[in-house]
């Protein structure tokens, strides 16, 4: 019989939970508002709840599964089990929750951070499958990654490697949330996109994205759906996000020499029209011998990574 494990995806706005077979068939799930704003009390009752959900969808109890992976966003602490205060879950700080789910449930807990996580679910059962030597990034809002090398996820001393998105790419460049400046994700996450939007039409750029701005905030989607219709302004920051994205790639490519780079998070919606420049970008700047053979593709797991990333930490090689 195939072992299960459940895998709870601690995100700002939902708590997503699934239980997940050893082939990464998603064979349940539920999903909770996170609520934030009521503190990690409250936050980490839901997250029992869905767990319990979950099993009593199943018909299953705590002694069918073999573990429980729950991935967290960072920043954290992996050896103690403690999440120490991620910007989008306020009110944490320093909260033992490995040994909070431990005492509740009493079997195999395994705590990471949510893209590392990610990355092991794509090594395990998606488009890493069977490459020892890995990197998954997300582009969404931020830029987050994780990194297999040798066939084990890259963890770090405190759990938070591979932060792919603070990689300095300006020194000199704009404020980053995490404080530093120039990151990778100041200058290629979806908020970024918007935000060099913004400015292109606060200084007057001629673009149909000032509609957007008058409505509503501009996002990513707009740009990319702007580009589609032959905006110029549009097409120009698609230009530049695939030429920042190849920039960091080049980086990652040269830190970690992976065989293959899988892309995943919602920016990938519009992946035709950023890859070519992405790719050429990259080509040109990393050191020849990391790009001959790499290959780098759309992630395959989904939405869902989420949850089958926290659940295939039950299933890694110890
Ligand atoms: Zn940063």
């Amino acid at each position: 019989m195939a072992r299960i494990a459940v895998g709870v995806d601690l995100g700002g706005t939902k708590i997503a939970t699934g239980a997940v077979d050893d082939n990464g068939t998603l064979l349940a799930r539920t999903e909770l508002p996170t609520l934030a704003r009521e503190g990690p009390g409250r936050v980490i009752q839901r997250m029992k709840e869905s767990v319990y959900g979950v099993l009593q969808k199943l018909g299953l109890s705590l002694t069918d599964i073999a573990g429980i992976g729950i991935g967290v966003p960072g920043p954290m602490d992996a050896r103690r089990g403690v999440v120490k205060n991620p910007p989008n879950l306020p009110g944490w700080d320093d909260v033992p929750l490995l040994s909070i789910m431990q005492e509740e449930f009493n079997i195999r807990i395994c705590l990471e951070n949510d893209a590392n996580a990610a990355a092991l679910g794509e090594y395990l059962f998606g488009a890493g499958k069977g490459i020892e030597n890995f990197v998954y990034i997300t582009i969404s809002t931020g830029i987050g990654g994780g990194v297999i090398a040798g066939g084990r996820l890259l963890k770090g001393d405190g759990g938070n490697a591979a932060e792919i998105g603070h990689i300095t790419i300006n020194f000199e460049g704009p404020v980053c949330g995490c404080g530093n400046k120039g990151c990778f994700e100041a200058y290629a996450s979806g908020t970024a996109m918007a935000r060099f939007a913004k400015e292109g039409i606060l200084s007057g750029r001629k673009t149909i994205l000032g509609n957007f701005y008058q409505k509503e905030e501009v996002k990513a989607e707009h740009i990319f759906a702007a580009a589609k219709e032959g905006d110029e302004y549009a097409m120009e920051l698609v230009e530049k996000e695939g030429f920042y994205l190849g920039v960091g790639l080049a980086s990652v490519v040269n830190a970690y020499n992976p065989r293959c780079i899988a892309v995943g998070g919602g920016l990938t919606k519009a992946w035709d029209m950023f890859y070519p420049r992405m790719i050429e970008v990259m080509r040109k700047r990393a050191l020849p011998v990391n790009v001959e053979r790499l290959e780098v593709v759309k992630a395959t797991l989904g939405p869902d990574v989420g949850i089958i990333g926290a659940a295939s930490l039950i299933f890694q090689k110890e």
